[in-house]
């Protein structure tokens, strides 16, 4: 089985954001989000927030990040100034100072950033945000790039959850990507975030990449489960060199065939699950006592555009370069080049490139999707009574496909509920490309001999470390 299809950080994904989304309609979003208190509470609720970072000083032979490569550090020292300025024009439409629950910094390297730098982003979010001291507040960190000191910063600063990209320990491969990067570094990171009172350690590894052997990335997956990460995403690398220049660095004859792509995929789950990590689903793996998991068990787990999230319902504000925020049932996307993102700015207009008004077909369908996706069953009676439909008249096309699938034996359809099998969960998106209505549009002219648009090209440069965009072809030669 071949598939293609979006990660669904986002329902409708990146790639059907328009331009026809500029900035007057994110400064109607920020609008409805100020006057929309929580109902029967009064009280304005907490929001979320991302910071793009987007510098490194070395480019990942992988990576499909929106990056810029540099060793000039003085490059970041405009683009902090530029960050506190787009925080105060949004913070201005918002009126009162918000909480806020969750914030992520992302690349790019967050940790390119001096500690001077990263104390003037810190005082501007506090300038206009109440960041709640018992939020998730989380930074990636490249270890290769950080010492004892700046990582003491980081919980003064108040951070108290990290992620680290770690792709794969082995000498070769590391070499293969041009990401040398010792065991020793990373460790030193786990021990300072542990000794420091980090209440969470994320890892992310890449499988899939050259020279990678189902027995070889079992030793890296061994060293780091001896780490104690308490969530672990392990991504599917997908190697698209004409999308992604650097990738043509990459030698195709050394990559890992798809059954073996498929077998490092298999194993991995089987060794993580023995030390008792539960899956979450899609590439996230987390220990049984963290809040994911904790999430998960309770049915309140969702999705952000950072993955899996205890906090995705929350409206999200994006700030810097081509970051993606959602507020009050839109998406918006900021310009992606520093010539426009400051440009805008410069002209004391918020750096729109494009965004995306939700319908309420669009909110029905993020529901479906976000259900089968993080809980693994969708309740059909509590979709219907929240939305006013006839499911099985409203998705009577979906249902065909998804009883095919269930023969494929991805998915059961039972009364009253469409649970998620064992293996429909290792390709659940799979399953979530049924209710995506943009794709079976897509499908529908494609049949009727027009274009179809490609499944699943979005990329906000959000999310963890990894290189693998927000949306990437995932191919299975064969299932279990
Ligand atoms: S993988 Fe991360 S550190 Fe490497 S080039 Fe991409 S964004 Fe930078």
């Amino acid at each position: 089985m071949d598939i293609n299809g979006p990660r669904y950080t986002s329902y409708p994904t990146a790639d059907r954001f328009h331009a026809g989304f500029g900035e007057a309609d994110y400064l109607q979003a920020l609008a409805d989000c100020a006057a929309a208190p929580v109902p029967d509470s009064g009280r304005l609720a907490p929001l979320s927030l991302y910071v793009h970072v987007p510098f490194c000083e070395n480019i990942c032979y992988y990576c499909g990040c929106n990056k810029i490569i540099t060793k000039d550090h003085r490059r970041s020292a405009r683009y902090v100034d530029y960050l506190a300025r787009e925080m105060a024009l949004v913070a201005r439409q918002l009126g009162t100072r918000r909480e806020v629950m969750q914030s992520h910094w992302g690349g790019g390297t967050p940790t390119f950033l001096d500690p001077a730098e990263m104390r003037s982003v810190m005082d501007a979010l506090h300038r206009h945000f109440d960041l709640l001291p018992d939020g998730e507040h989380s930074i990636e960190i490249d270890p290769r790039r950080i010492g004892d000191a700046q990582m003491a910063l980081l919980a003064e600063l108040g951070f108290n959850r990290i992620s680290l990209g770690v792709q794969d320990f082995d000498a070769e491969v590391q070499r293969a990507i041009h990401r040398v990067q010792s065991l020793a570094e990373t460790q030193a990171v786990v021990d300072a975030a542990r000794r420091l009172g980090f209440h969470s350690v994320s890892m992310d590894l890449i499988y899939g990449l050259p020279h990678q052997t189902t027995a070889r990335f079992a030793a890296t997956v061994e060293q780091v489960l001896a780490m104690r990460p308490d969530r672990l995403s392990v991504y599917s690398y997908a190697h698209l060199p004409h999308v992604f220049k650097p990738q043509r660095r990459i030698d195709e004859s050394a990559l890992p065939a798809p059954a073996e792509k498929l077998d490092i995929l298999v194993g991995t789950i089987g060794q993580l699950t023995a030390a008792g990590y539960v899956y979450i689903g899609m590439d996230h793996f987390a220990r049984p006592d963290d809040a994911l998991a904790v999430a998960q068990r309770e049915g309140r787990l969702q999705r952000n555009f950072q993955g899996y999230s205890t906090h995705a319902g929350y409206d999200q504000l994006g700030f810097g370069v081509s970051s993606i925020g959602a507020v009050a049932g839109r998406y918006v996307q900021n310009a992606r080049t520093l010539d426009d993102y400051y440009g805008a700015l410069d002209q004391g207009t918020l750096p729109v490139m494009r965004g995306f008004a939700m319908r309420g077909e669009d909110h029905l369908r993020r529901e479906v999707i976000g259900a089968l996706m993080c809980n693994g069953v969708l309740d059909v009676a509590a979709v219907e009574a929240r939305h006013g439909i006839d499911f099985a008249a409203h998705f009577a096309d979906e249902l065909v496909e998804l009883s095919r699938l269930a023969g494929e034996g991805l998915v059961r359809c039972e009364p009253g509920r469409i649970a998620v099998t064992p293996l429909g969960r290792l390709l659940v998106r799979r399953l979530a490309m049924v209710f995506d209505s943009y794709l079976r549009e897509d499908a529908r002219r494609a049949a009727a001999g027009g274009h179809a648009v490609a499944a699943g090209t979005g990329r906000g440069g959000q999310g963890a470390d990894t290189g693998t965009p927000e949306a990437v072809p995932l191919r299975y030669s064969r299932v279990v």
